[in-house]
């Protein structure tokens, strides 16, 4: 039996996870991230800092860029950013970067990445002991009900399950509109 929660629900604007070295290539060797704020994840802050982001020649100004420095440089954009690019853009699990779409980042200075422009796919954070006590399993998929006037029920959401994370469902702006949440909500299981 699953054990009814009520789930915090936190939207993502677009943003880019950059590697240090890609950080260096931007900004100058060195150069570290200023904390705009704390978001609810371990170390994850919003820095001051943005980039411009070319793809399939249209571009997208001020992309917030989200430290601290990550092993792969990702750039998370909506379904409705890949209407305005012209492009498919994968859905794929943060992470998961393989394979994805050429990008132009432009900082101080210009950057070329080959892949790393995704949709995330919607996820769950939870810790180790909160998904045992929930049953919960990583990477297992749930639903998720949330909304009021604009009530939905989220499929495949995808269980991400990792020591320090803060239990919170994790929705893009595209996916928070459909369900009428604004920045922050709740949901439940079901
Ligand atoms: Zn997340």
């Amino acid at each position: 039996m699953m054990k009814e929660i009520s789930i915090p629900i936190e939207v993502s604007a677009r943003h880019i996870h950059l590697t240090q070295e890609d950080i260096n290539a931007l900004f100058g060797e060195g150069y570290e991230l200023k904390k705009l704020k704390d978001l609810s994840q371990a170390d994850d802050f919003a820095a001051e800092e943005t980039v411009d982001v070319e793809i399939n020649g249209r571009e997208i100004k001020g992309i917030r860029i989200v430290g601290a420095p990550r092993e792969y440089t990702q750039l998370e954009l909506t379904a409705s950013d890949a209407y305005y690019f012209k492009t498919e853009v994968p859905l794929r699990l943060s992470g998961n970067i393989e394979g994805t779409l050429e990008m132009k980042i432009k900082g101080k200075e210009e950057i070329v990445k080959e892949e790393g422009a995704i949709i995330a796919k919607r996820h769950l954070h939870i810790s180790p002991q909160e998904a045992e006590e929930y049953g919960l399993k990583n990477e297992e998929e749930i639903s998720i009900q949330c909304g009021e006037e604009r009530k939905t029920t989220f499929h495949k959401v995808v269980v991400r399950v990792k020591e320090g994370f803060k239990l919170a469902f994790h929705i893009d702006i595209d996916e928070a509109n459909t369900a009428g949440i604004k920045n922050t909500g709740e949901g439940k299981m079901v």
